[in-house]
């Protein structure tokens, strides 16, 4: 099949990568022309495991191409999807600007009925505005040809993209209910990834632009719900790791997504969560819940700088924190809206310095944090602990899973270590002569 992505960032590139490895021609689009020369010659401009290899073969077999070129987009496929961004907007809205360019672009061009599958995270009714928008363009042309739009929003986990990708655990398909052409091509598109048992949930448009939303949502809200209770074990001298694993037993709830930590970011959580809260109130009902998950998120974000700047008395004017773990979450350089920001922030605002470093994401973090005088961007987790008086792991990376805690001792002046992701055994921790502080692990010893 011929297949047209446009915009070629973590979905769009994973997207038309994988479709290509399966043996589709696929043409990623993007106007970054700079990310598209990078991505000609083999090189990924984001990190994610095994996405160089997928592309490297797509490249290799003819199968994948790049360009910046609408006309070519067009001629090349009668199905397109957009993959572009949907950045929040002042009030909290989903931007649709790109979406919207995307499907003008499209309609400016299309020479025959085609395809449209929005795979952005988009509001209820997104995809109407999507046929709207190329059916102005073709009027206006005078040309006959038939827009039909799908919804096929991307569940995929940054971090662990292809492999999700790979194998989802579910593919969700929204079309008008007679579009059996649509239905028809999403059966073939997929069938490589819906070979043992059937993946795909084909639904109706508008409630398959919501289940995503919806996803999102609920796993925001556990999370904050964990972090609520983590700050409470904190209090009542509970250890929440021993809770969690207990809580987690029980099959009605699960294990995963349970973990307390410095709170959630990323490009997807906290701008879905507003874009959702912004719906539901526009439609005439204040979103309580979401908008508890979204407070409580923004005080977890602050809560490690908090531990950090009251262990110090207030005061950090001449101390070094070290500073493990930029990204939002291991395995990726995202740092879009991560925690990592806000508690540099607050360790800056009290008069630190810090030492960061991060496996995978010092470039974007680069960006990120122009301007901000004091931090340090360095090339290793030792060398961030140079002269260092505490240390405050901040990403569940690998790497950062079991240091040499008398290591850590002889190094850290303060001799203290803030474990933002509960990483590790407070035991173990205090019996190199630490202090401990973790996210509701007071109970702990
Ligand atoms: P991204 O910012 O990494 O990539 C978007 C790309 O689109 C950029 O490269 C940008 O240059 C390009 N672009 C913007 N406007 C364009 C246009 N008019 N024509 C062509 N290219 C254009 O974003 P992302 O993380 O890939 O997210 C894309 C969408 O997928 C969002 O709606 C997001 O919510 C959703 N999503 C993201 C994830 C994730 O983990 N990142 C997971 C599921 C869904």
């Amino acid at each position: 099949m011929k297949i047209t992505v446009i915009g070629s960032g973590y979905v769009g590139l994973v997207t038309g990568a994988c479709l290509a490895d399966t043996g589709n021609h696929v043409l990623c689009i993007d106007l970054d022309a700079g990310k598209i020369d990078r991505l000609r010659r083999g090189e990924i401009p984001i990190h994610e495991p095994g996405l160089d290899t997928v592309v490297a073969r797509g490249l290799a077999a003819g199968r994948l191409r790049f360009s910046t070129d609408y006309a070519e987009a067009v001629a090349h496929a009668a199905v397109a999807f957009i993959a572009v961004g949907t950045p929040s907007d002042e009030d909290g809205s989903a931007d649709l600007s790109h979406v919207l360019s995307a499907a003008r672009e499209l309609g400016r061009r299309m020479e025959r009925d085609t395809l449209v599958i929005v795979k952005s995270t988009v509001p209820v009714g997104t995809s109407d505005k999507v046929r709207a928008a190329v059916q102005e363009q073709l009027q206006a042309r005078g040309v006959p040809h038939k827009v039909s739009v799908a919804s096929n929003p991307e569940f995929l986990k940054e971090g662990l993209a292809v492999e999700d990708f790979m194998r989802p655990d579910r593919i969700v398909v929204g079309t008008d209910p007679d579009d059996h052409r649509a239905k028809d091509i999403f059966r073939e598109m997929y069938a490589p990834f819906n070979r043992n048992h059937e993946r795909i949930f084909f639904m109706d448009v508008r409630s398959a632009e919501f289940t995503k939303y919806a996803s999102n949502c609920m796993l925001a809200v556990r999370i904050s719900f964990m972090n609520e209770l983590a700050n409470l074990a904190d209090r009542l001298k509970v250890d929440i790791e021993q809770v969690r694993r207990g809580v987690g037993a029980d099959p009605r709830i699960g294990p995963h997504f349970l973990y307390a930590g410095a709170g959630f970011g990323g490009s997807c959580f906290p701008k879905d969560l507003r874009a959702l809260i912004h719906t539901s109130e526009e439609s005439g009902e204040p979103a309580e819940l979401m908008r508890a998950a979204q407070n409580v998120n923004l005080r977890q974000r602050r809560l490690l700088g908090q531990k950090i700047v009251a262990h110090f008395g207030g005061k950090l004017d001449g101390r070094t924190i070290a500073l493990w773990g930029l990204a939002f979450k291991a395995n990726t350089d995202d740092v879009r809206e991560a925690s990592s920001i806000d508690i540099i922030d607050a360790l800056l605002q009290a008069g630190a310095r810090v030492r960061a470093y991060d496996p995978a994401a010092l470039e974007t973090a680069a960006t990120a944090l122009k301007g901000r005088a004091g931090v340090s961007l360095v090339r290793s987790a030792a060398e961030a602990l140079e002269g260092a008086d505490a240390l405050a792991v901040v990403t569940e990376w690998l790497e950062f899973r079991s240091p040499d805690f008398d290591d850590l001792a002889r190094r850290l002046k303060s001799r203290v270590l803030f474990d933002g992701r509960n990483l590790y055994d407070p035991f173990a921790v205090r019996r190199a002569g630490l202090v401990y502080q973790g996210i509701g692990r007071s109970g702990v010893g």
